[in-house]
């Protein structure tokens, strides 16, 4: 235990090393937080070679010093906003990987990792259990919901419940699963009037892309029922993984999916933006990738002992052998860490609090 907490230990302070070195003294003075409205900020990182947007080519990530929130700098106007999202349709693109469908045992790892290697079930099954109601009573509402992967999850776990999902992306439905295509209303959120409101609002990996986030966790308080449970996960900009790869995570700059992100949060600024609008935070988890928790020498030799494939959204993943990875994946990727809360994307379950 001490050899593996020292060699543990000396990787934290490797990549602690390497970001203090990243911090340079520049200084941000044009600029005020989009979620505390602070305007003391610090420089954290240079993005080059910008791949999703054809306009921004390259940008700074400066970090709010008051509520820890990451944002693009100089920060997108509208009409970047617009290209960015809506001409590419990025919100329903299918990314689904078909490249293992014929291996041995792939019958039972497939199926095992849609459901608990994804984050779909995980999500679904939180946020019923968390609302503490009857299933028949509740009413959901997904946020941003894209073709309805969510929407099926919650559909399948508690198929009496009122299910609905709100979409910007006008191609979503048309794409979406034919067992929750007439859920999906195309739409804004924020323009959007309901008249009842929800025991469950989710904005699954949504939060990162709205530059006005703090207008729609406002308005989704205020849609939620007393006690009702609001979620969002997004990707940790303060996780080992991202302080590893800096400009090269692909959370920042991605290379496949060109899924290009206007802000970045940590654990502290997620739960500072639900503490403002009366949510408290009763479940937070990192979720993701086992490998990055080790030093970097070890992630090197596990790389070189296992080998190592790419996956078709341009990560590495280790372990070459395709049993022996989702063997690995299941338990390392996606079942540990929702006890150790590792991982480069959090999940943040929060509770609206009595008025
Ligand atoms: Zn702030």
């Amino acid at each position: 235990m001490p050899v593996y907490y020292a060699f543990f230990k000396r990787g934290v302070d490797i990549l602690k090393m390497e970001q203090e070195n990243s911090n340079s003294s520049k200084v941000i003075s044009d600029y005020k937080c989009v979620v505390c409205g602070e305007a003391e900020m610090e420089y954290v990182l240079h993005v080059p070679n910008v791949n999703f947007s054809k306009k921004i080519t390259q940008f700074d990530i400066i970090r709010c010093k008051h509520c820890g929130l990451a944002s693009m700098y100089p920060f997108p106007k509208k009409e970047d906003i617009e290209e960015i999202y809506n001409t590419e349709n990025v919100f329903s693109k299918d990314i689904s990987d078909t490249t293992n469908k014929k291996k041995w045992g792939a019958s039972f790892f497939e199926p095992a990792y849609a459901r608990y290697g994804t984050y779909y079930h995980y999500i679904a099954k939180k946020c019923v259990n968390l609302s503490g109601k009857r299933p028949e009573d509740l009413r959901i509402l997904d946020v941003g919901c894209s073709t309805g992967r969510l929407l099926k999850e919650f559909n399948r776990i508690v198929p009496k419940a009122d299910i609905q999902g709100i979409e910007i992306d006008p191609d979503a439905k048309n794409k979406a699963f034919n067992e929750v295509k007439d859920r999906i209303t195309i739409g804004n959120f924020l323009e959007q009037e309901y008249k009842d409101k929800f025991d469950i609002i989710t904005f699954c990996f949504v939060v990162e892309h709205l530059p006005n986030v703090d207008d729609y966790i406002k308005k989704a308080e205020k849609l939620l029922n007393e006690d009702g449970i609001l979620f969002y996960s997004s990707p940790d900009i303060g996780s080992r993984k991202a302080l590893q790869l800096k400009s090269k995570w692909r959370l920042i700059n991605d290379p496949i999916n060109k899924h290009g992100h206007v802000i970045w949060f940590n654990k502290k600024s997620a739960c500072y933006l639900a503490n403002k609008n009366n949510l408290e935070v009763v479940h937070y988890k990192n979720r993701g990738e086992f490998i990055y928790q080790l030093p970097i020498f070890l992630q090197k030799a596990m790389k070189f002992l296992f080998g190592s494939v790419q996956s078709p959204n341009g990560e590495v993943r280790v372990i070459k052998n395709y049993q022996l990875r989702m063997m690995y994946a299941l338990l390392f990727d996606a079942l540990l860490p929702e006890i150790f809360s590792w991982g480069d994307s959090f999940y943040l379950f929060a509770k609206k609090k009595p008025q």
